[in-house]
This record gives C-alpha cells, structure tokens and sequence, in this order.
C-alpha cells in the first residue's frame, strides 16, 4: 500500500466532451490508485469555473458542436494551461479533446477552432471518418502496444518537438499516412484511442499516475503491481485486432 499519498485529477467540461465511453478512463485512474490506497481528489471542471492547480487534467472526445462549445472555454484559459503544462502537470486528451491540444482544428464546415497549443500540431477534418480498432507499437511502455478504438475524420499533423504515442500497427491514428499515433510531449498525451483506453491499458493508466505522483511530490514512484490478468488478457485480445 502507497501510504497516504494522494493525487488531483481535473475532469475538463465532462458535460460536453465524453464520447464513447471515456469516462472509463477517469473511472480506471480513480479505481487504480484506491487500490493502492493512494487517495484521489477528483474535480469535474464546467464552464466558468475557476481553476486551480491539479496533478492531472483529463479531456473527452465530443462531436464537432461539442468541441466549437469547449474551444471558447479551453482558450480563454490557455495561459493558465501552458503554465501547468510546464510545472509538470499531466494532460490526457481523448480525439477531440486532443484535437483541441493543437493550434487549431479545422472542422469540416464552420470556423476554425483556436487550440491552447499545449502540442505544437493541428488538425483539419478530411474527407473520410476512420471508424475501427487500433493497435500501436510504443517505445516508452511494457507491454509495448495500446489497443483502442477510433473515430474521427479529424487528420492531426505533428510538428516540432512533439513524439507519437507510437507508430499504428492496425487502424489509421493521427491521419492515416504517417502511421503515427497520438502525442507526447512534455507530460502532455493525446490519442484518437477511445474505447475507454485506459481499462484495456493498464500499463499506460499506471504510467500516467506515476507521473502524477511526481509531480504532486517533486520525486520518481514505482507503483506496486496489481494483479491485472483479466485486464492484459482483453489488451492481449485486442493486439492487431482486424480494422
Ligand atoms: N469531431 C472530431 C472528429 O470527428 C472528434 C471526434 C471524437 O472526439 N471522436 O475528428
């Protein structure tokens, strides 16, 4: 048991951006500490709320309507988010709340969204919705593969400093060409991966609370192991899943 430790996760705007089940994430991140006896203070951020600091932002996915409702929101706070960005918080960005990590994203009618350029990337809506399971091969987590499933029509191009969660095995990822997936930078993540990803992907869940952990208390975790034989049998069930 982690003694008394303690972490704070900001749900961004759930009410508007929550697509296909990623409320799961929140739901294994919650679960995964208490195991632990590491206790979470969960906040569900909406509109107009004042921010504060937390170890943790997580955002959903949400149709093109949802997203015009959040960029307003997300953009009026960007300098705020920079500054947690660079004091070591941890971003986790599902889809369309990734998509909105970016400079913009370009929906397929409508005005251009401005992104709080925690990532520097963007995204433009193509012409084709990528609808299918995917696998990606990382070099930064054991197992090395994520599994999930995606749906968008948005094509995100990273630029920069920014790394790929990993490179596609299966399914399309970012835009379908480069065979990248997702981003990381800093201890921003972001992933087309709905499903929810984090029941399916354990490992991934375990690292980002680590990360949370360090920058709560200034030093590097190794989390206890938990027994998850059911969760790697579904994630092993879903390696290279057909698209
Ligand atoms: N509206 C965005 C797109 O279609 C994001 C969709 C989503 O969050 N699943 O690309």
């Amino acid at each position: 048991m982690e003694d008394s430790l303690e972490i704070s996760i900001a749900h961004l705007y759930p009410k508007h951006l929550n697509l296909y089940g990623d409320l799961g994430n929140i739901i294994t991140l919650i679960k995964r500490c208490e195991w632990r006896g590491i206790n979470v203070v969960y906040d569900k951020i909406d509109f107009n709320d004042k921010l504060a600091s937390h170890d943790l932002y997580f955002i959903g996915g949400g149709q093109d309507k949802q997203q015009q409702e959040v960029a307003g929101e997300l953009y009026k706070n960007k300098e705020f988010f920079l500054k947690e960005r660079d004091n070591g918080a941890v971003f986790l960005g599902i889809c369309g709340g990734y998509q909105l990590f970016g400079h913009y994203y370009q929906p397929f009618d409508g005005e251009k969204l401005k992104g709080i350029s925690l990532i520097d990337a963007y995204t433009v809506a193509g012409k084709k919705r990528f609808i299918g399971n995917v696998t990606v091969k990382t070099d930064f987590l054991y197992p090395d593969t994520l599994v999930g499933f995606e749906n968008h029509s948005g094509l995100t191009y990273l630029q920069g400093d920014c790394k790929p969660l990993g490179t596609v095995v299966t399914g399309n990822g970012n835009n379908g060409v480069d065979r990248t997936e997702g981003v990381r930078y800093k201890n921003v993540f972001g992933t087309y991966l709905h499903g929810s990803l984090l029941p399916k992907n354990p490992h991934f869940a375990d690292y980002l609370i680590e990360l949370a952990l360090k920058k709560h208390y200034g030093r590097d975790f190794s989390l206890q192991k938990l027994d998850d034989t059911i969760e790697i049998k579904t994630h092993e069930s879903l390696v290279g899943k057909a698209y």
